[in-house]
């Protein structure tokens, strides 16, 4: 299975892609997390990346395009791929769909998951976050023992700047301007499959599955 799972910070993606690629045995590629390996390895490619990252832009097209298929030349990508976070554009989504037809094969689906703004926006701004440890943690759907205070080590829990309605409404706009077109590129391909997000994970999850099942 050849997937590219799309979606809007706050929509539940991660745990989506995460259910994902355990069910189909395949790798979850996200370009953020091979740029944040090479800055780890202390690459050249991984300091570049960071310098644009860090100020909020996308990493150049021919940077992120070539680690993409490099990544594709790997053994593990036999069976199928998940990519998270990429393609980011149409020159990117553009570049996959000739990776992939040089190794004659095409994706299967393009989940694209949404959900009303005013949700995400709740959803993300109840996160609160423990200052010595990190534990992640929501005023309504997971809230500590004793409010404020971190469960596992007594710590202070936080909100960080980036959860804040204003932040997260700037997030949404820069989002859906630079994915918009992107959905748009699949549409036209009729690839695209869009989930529900407000749904519960399990019922996120059997939409999925029925939506791959209709594609065959
Ligand atoms: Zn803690």
């Amino acid at each position: 299975m050849r997937i590219v799972i799309m979606g809007p910070p706050g929509v539940g993606k991660g745990t989506e892609a995460a259910t994902l690629t355990k069910t189909f045995n395949i790798p979850h590629i996200s370009t953020g997390d091979i740029f944040r390996e090479l800055y780890k390895d202390r690459t050249h490619v991984g300091k570049i990346a960071k310098e644009y990252i860090s100020r909020g832009e996308l990493v150049p097209d021919d940077i992120t395009n070539e680690i993409v298929r490099h990544r594709l030349s790997h053994p593990d990508v036999k069976k199928g791929f998940l990519f998270d976070g990429y393609p980011r554009n149409i020159e990117q989504a553009k570049a996959l769909d000739e990776f992939l037809e040089k190794k004659g094969c095409k994706l299967d689906a393009v989940i694209n998951m949404t959900a009303p703004e005013k949700q995400i926006i709740e959803r993300i701004s109840g996160r609160r976050v423990c200052e010595k440890c990190g534990a992640v943690y929501h005023v309504i759907s997971k809230k500590p023992k004793i409010d404020g205070i971190c469960d596992l080590d007594g710590g202070k829990l936080i909100q960080r700047n980036d959860d804040l309605p204003k932040t997260v409404h700037r997030r949404l706009k820069i989002y859906n301007n630079q994915t918009a077109p992107v959905i748009g590129y699949y549409e036209e391909k009729g690839a695209i499959i869009y989930i529900d997000g407000t749904k519960p994970i399990a019922d996120v999850q059997a939409q999925v599955m029925k939506a791959l099942g209709e594609l065959k």
